[in-house]
């Protein structure tokens, strides 16, 4: 039994919301506070009380017993933001509970409990399974105690480990990343396997094939190869039978993909088993073998053909195994215009994620406080673009998890575009969109960019001059409101007078320009002027110039783009 205990209404209101969710569980213990939070104590196996941490551990102080016994107690503030795991982390399940009671309040988790706090760096934000010896390993590696990791099948995308966790110590603690089912360093409690999907399971099949039989048939032929069911990742078949029922919910059992592919590939891939049957009915002579191979570029077949054994009547499957090359994985991992609260979520957790950061030295330092211990990172200074994609590329090939990372949004003018021409189909891409510079500005600005708009790079380092020239004349012609990148540097200074004499050909002299240096950071400056009375030379590198359309105003020194619509007019 959960009870539930508050003193103020927010915290009633809170302990309605818990008592919804749960109404099996909890019990609400109404009254004075210090006799309830006595009662609860006593009869309750956790508690929740919706007071400051401060007077919860005065109000329990005199009633703790033991770790056996005590309950687990979480507190919640009065704005509910945060959840606390006061006491009882892992006995009286406190941990446990911060995480559901975030769940249904939508706050924060606070656990302080080392193994729940530090977890086994980065093992459970993979999505990969887990087994073995999972507390002893963790306790081992949260001590510093040398642990082996142990990688038979090769490089795999893992966040950095800390320094105690190498390939070179002969120690018995291991972490071992392996498809295989079981060890006997796993038995003898001292291992974690860590699965990673490296198996695809080929599957044909004949119209009407039972998922039962399916299923039993992959089952059987993994257990016999000692593969774990752990690592599958995707089962993969001939385009004929995308729609087989009993395939389609075998897969849909696994909680797995399933991949298919044209007969006429199938039938181009050498295998060892193949036949007339498949050959006749769906136009290649392997479905299963073919099918796993194709799913698993560059990799093996462990496990060849083999047929379902049914109780009764004739056999209606076939499956066979094969295990992919480890797959690197590349996060282009926009970092927003500089504030830190301007960092997504997300990016912040692809920057955990990762076991390598690849950066311009200038934006490694703006987050560098946020990455694991031992995540390698390759920094370079200005100008060294290519080489940075092709590091980032070249790292996640090996199998790393990379995140390359730039500032803005990644992909506007930015590292997206050279690391993924150089990134061919056997790693993994992910994107993380960032705050770029346009919408930085134009937040400070006002609502500039109410209607069409468009970025423009002054920068004629890679762009020839008349290509820019061109654009910013369409833009002048089109009435788009523009952004400009890369405005102006101490060698590049004629460039902004240009495209801003051009926009004037269509626009009046007193059309608002917003100009904003350093967005978000500490050194922020901004200002509403026109085209007229811009100062270029208070326009620099880290600062964007927008220019309004005709339609936009300064209202109250705010840029003001009308949306356009007809009650506004
Ligand atoms: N990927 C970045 C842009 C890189 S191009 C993004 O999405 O924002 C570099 C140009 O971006 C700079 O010359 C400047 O014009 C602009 N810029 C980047 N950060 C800025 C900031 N915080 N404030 C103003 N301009 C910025």
């Amino acid at each position: 039994m959960i009870g539930l205990i508050s003193a103020t209404s927010a915290g009633q209101r809170g302990c309605e919301h818990l008592a919804a969710a749960w109404p099996d569980e909890v019990r609400v213990y109404d009254g004075p506070v210090r006799e309830a939070v006595g009662r609860a104590f006593a009869e309750c196996g956790q508690l929740v009380v919706f007071l400051a941490t401060g007077a919860v551990v005065r109000l329990i102080a005199p009633l703790l017993r033991g770790k056996d016994t005590d309950p687990g107690v979480v507190t919640v503030d009065e704005t509910h933001q945060h959840a606390i795991a006061l006491l009882g982390g892992h006995g009286g399940g406190a941990n446990e509970l911060a995480q559901r009671v975030a769940d249904v309040l939508g706050c924060r988790p606070v656990v302080s409990t080392a193994t729940d706090a530090a977890g086994v760096p980065g093992l459970d934000m993979l999505g990969w399974p887990v087994e073995g010896a999972v507390a002893a390993v963790s306790r081992a590696i949260l001590d510093g105690d040398p642990v082996r990791l142990d990688t038979p099948h090769g490089v795999h995308p893992l966040p950095a480990l800390p320094p105690n966790v190498t390939a070179a110590t002969d120690s018995d603690v291991s972490l071992t990343v392996t498809d295989r089912a079981t060890s006997d360093d796993a038995a003898a409690g001292t291992t974690v396997l860590l699965r990673p999907p490296s198996l695809v399971v080929g599957v044909g099949g004949s119209r009407g094939v039972p998922a039962d039989e399916v299923l039993t048939l992959i089952g059987s032929a993994l257990a016999d190869a000692g593969l774990s069911p752990g690592s599958v990742a995707a089962l993969a078949t001939v385009d004929a039978k995308a729609d087989e029922a009993g395939i389609v919910e075998a897969a849909g059992r696994l909680g797995v993909p399933l991949l298919t592919f044209g007969a006429d590939r199938l039938a181009g891939i050498d295998v060892p088993n193949p036949s007339d049957a498949p050959l006749a009915a769906v136009g290649t002579p392997s479905v299963a073998e073919a099918a796993a191979l194709a799913a698993a570029p560059g990799g093996e077949l462990l496990v060849p053909k083999r047929k379902s054994a049914p109780a009764e009547g004739p056999a209606m499957a076939t499956a066979a195994v094969a295990r992919r090359r480890p797959r690197g994985r590349l996060a282009v991992v926009g970092l927003g215009p500089g504030a830190r609260d301007l960092l997504t979520p997300r990016a912040r957790e692809e920057l955990r994620r990762a076991s390598v950061i690849v950066g311009l030295d200038q934006y490694v330092d703006q987050i560098r406080d946020l990455l694991r211990p031992g995540t390698r990172v390759l920094e370079s200074g200005l100008g060294a673009e290519e080489e940075r994609a092709r590091t980032a590329v070249e790292q996640a090939r090996a199998g790393h998890a990379v995140a390359l990372i730039g500032s803005g949004d990644a992909g506007v003018y930015a590292m997206a575009s050279p690391a993924l021409a150089e990134a061919a189909d056997d790693i993994d891409v992910v994107g993380v969109p960032g705050v770029t510079a346009a919408l930085a500005a134009a937040a400070i600005l006002g609502a500039p960019l109410g209607h069409d708009h468009v970025s423009i790079s002054l920068s004629d380092l890679h762009t020839p001059w008349d290509v820019i020239e061109r654009r910013v004349r369409a833009a002048a012609e089109s009435d788009l409101i523009v952004t400009f990148y890369n405005p102006r540097s101490r060698g590049r200074d004629w460039q902004l007078p240009k495209a801003l004499s051009l926009l004037a050909e269509h626009r009046e002299p007193g059309t608002p320009v917003g100009v904003v240096h350093a967005a978000s950071r500490p050194d922020e400056r901004s200002e509403v002027t026109t085209i007229a009375a811009l100062d270029v030379t208070t326009v620099d590198m880290v600062t964007v110039v927008t220019v309004g359309n005709t339609a936009t105003r300064n209202v109250a020194g705010r840029m003001v783009t009308p949306r356009g619509y007809r009650w506004q007019a």
